[in-house]
C-alpha cells in the first residue's frame, strides 16, 4: 500500500497508532515537540489500578516505533490540502506529503501555582500528584521528609470555573488512591486524608482499590474542599476544611500536601487547529465528527484523533481510540485509488 500517515504527537497514543499503521502496511512518520517519546509517561512510576510499572508499558509502545522515522524536537509549520493528500512543512525544513493525518497532541496538566489558595510554589511542602510521582519513580525529592502526615487535594484545576475548567479530569481520584496508597507504603506511620468533592471510581478495579486504601490502609476520605493552607514557624502546614458530611469545620496540621493537577488542554491547540483546519471545542480539545459514532474523525477528511487530544482520559482509553483511529484509517485510505 504504501501510503503515508503523519502522527502529530509522540505521547501513548501516537505510539499505538503508528504501530498500528504500520502493522496495516502504512509508513508512518511521528513529530513530537519534545526530544523525547513517551509524552506524560515518560514521568510516571506505576499505573493504576494495578500498579503496573509505566516503564515497561512505555517499553513496550516504544517495541514498533524502532522503524519508524520519527522527528523530535519539531513542530508541524504549515500544512495544505490539494485533493487527498496533505503537504506538511515541518519545523526542521522536512516536507511530507501524506494522505492521513492523526492528531495525538495530549493534554497538559493544570499549572497547580494559579490556585494561590494553596500554595504551591510558595509553601515547601506543596506538591502536586505529578512531583510524587516523579519522588517515586526516582526516590528523591527535597520536599518530602519521612512524612508523618499527608494530604491530598482532589479537583486542582478541574470541575472548576473560576480555573476555566468545567470538566472532570477522569483519572485524578484513582490515581489520588493509588498514591496515598503508595505512600503509606513507604511511611506505614503516616496519617494520609484525601479531601474530594466527590470521589469518580468509575473503572473495572477502582472500587477495590478505594475500598482497600480504607480497609488496608487506613486512609481517611474527607468529603469537603479545602479552604485555606498556611505555614507555621515550624515549616508544617496547616490546612482548614469543612467536612460536609459531619458539618464540621477542620484544622489539620500536615507535612504534606498534594494537589491532584487536572488534564487541560495545550497551549498549542489553537495553532495546530488552525493549521489542520479543525474545530476546538469551547475547551480548547479538538472537536471530532461526531462524539459517539466518529470521534476518531475529524470534519475535515483525512484528520484523525487519538488520545487526549479530544478530552480527559485514561491510558487504556487512548491507547484503545489510537487502535481504533489507525483502523479508520485504513477504512478511509482502502476507499481511495
Ligand atoms: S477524577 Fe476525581 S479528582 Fe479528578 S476531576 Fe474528576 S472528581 Fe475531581
Amino acid at each position: 500500500m504504501n501510503k503515508q500517515v503523519l502522527v502529530i504527537g509522540g505521547g501513548p497514543a501516537g505510539l499505538e497508532a503508528a504501530g498500528q499503521l504500520e502493522n496495516l502496511g502504512y509508513k508512518a512518520y511521528i513529530v513530537e515537540k519534545s526530544d523525547k517519546l513517551g509524552g506524560h509517561l515518560l514521568k510516571w512510576d506505576r499505573l493504576f489500578p494495578e500498579s503496573i510499572s509505566a516503564a515497561e508499558t512505555l517499553q513496550k509502545l516504544l517495541e514498533p516505533v524502532g522503524h519508524i522515522t520519527t522527528f523530535l524536537d519539531c513542530t508541524v509549520v504549515s500544512v495544505s490540502k490539494t485533493g487527498e493528500h496533505f503537504s506538511v512543512q515541518l519545523s526542521n525544513d522536512a516536507t511530507l506529503n501524506v494522505s492521513a493525518i492523526i492528531v495525538s497532541a495530549g493534554f497538559s496538566l493544570f499549572p497547580a501555582e494559579k490556585k494561590e489558595e494553596y500554595g504551591y510554589n510558595i509553601y515547601n511542602r506543596v506538591i502536586t500528584s505529578a512531583d510524587l510521582e516523579d519522588f517515586f519513580k526516582t526516590g528523591s525529592d527535597s520536599r518530602i521528609q519521612n512524612p508523618k502526615s499527608v494530604g491530598f487535594v482532589h479537583c486542582v484545576g478541574s470541575r472548576d470555573e473560576k480555573a476555566c475548567n468545567r470538566q472532570c479530569s477522569k483519572v485524578c481520584c484513582i490515581t489520588a488512591v493509588k498514591q496515598a496508597c503508595e505512600i503509606k507504603e513507604q511511611y506505614p506511620d503516616a496519617d494520609i486524608y484525601c479531601f474530594y468533592m466527590d470521589l469518580r471510581m468509575y473503572g473495572r478495579g477502582y472500587e477495590d482499590l478505594y475500598l482497600e486504601a480504607q480497609s488496608k490502609y487506613g486512609i481517611r476520605f474527607i468529603r469537603g474542599r479545602v479552604s485555606e493552607v498556611a505555614e507555621d514557624e515550624t515549616g508544617k502546614l496547616v490546612i482548614k476544611a469543612e467536612d460536609t458530611l459531619s458539618s464540621k469545620p477542620l484544622k489539620i496540621t500536615l507535612d504534606l500536601l498534594v494537589l491532584m493537577v487536572g488534564m487541560i488542554k495545550n497551549a498549542d491547540n489553537e495553532n495546530l487547529s488552525s493549521l489542520l483546519n479543525t474545530r476546538l471545542g469551547d475547551d480548547g480539545f479538538f472537536q471530532s465528527a461526531s462524539p459517539i459514532l466518529r470521534s476518531t474523525e475529524g470534519e475535515i477528511a483525512g484528520i484523525f484523533f487519538a488520545g487526549a487530544s479530544t478530552g480527559p482520559k485514561t491510558l487504556p482509553e487512548s491507547i484503545n481510540e489510537a487502535k481504533a483511529s489507525a483502523l479508520a484509517i485504513h477504512g478511509y485510505l482502502s476507499k481511495q485509488k
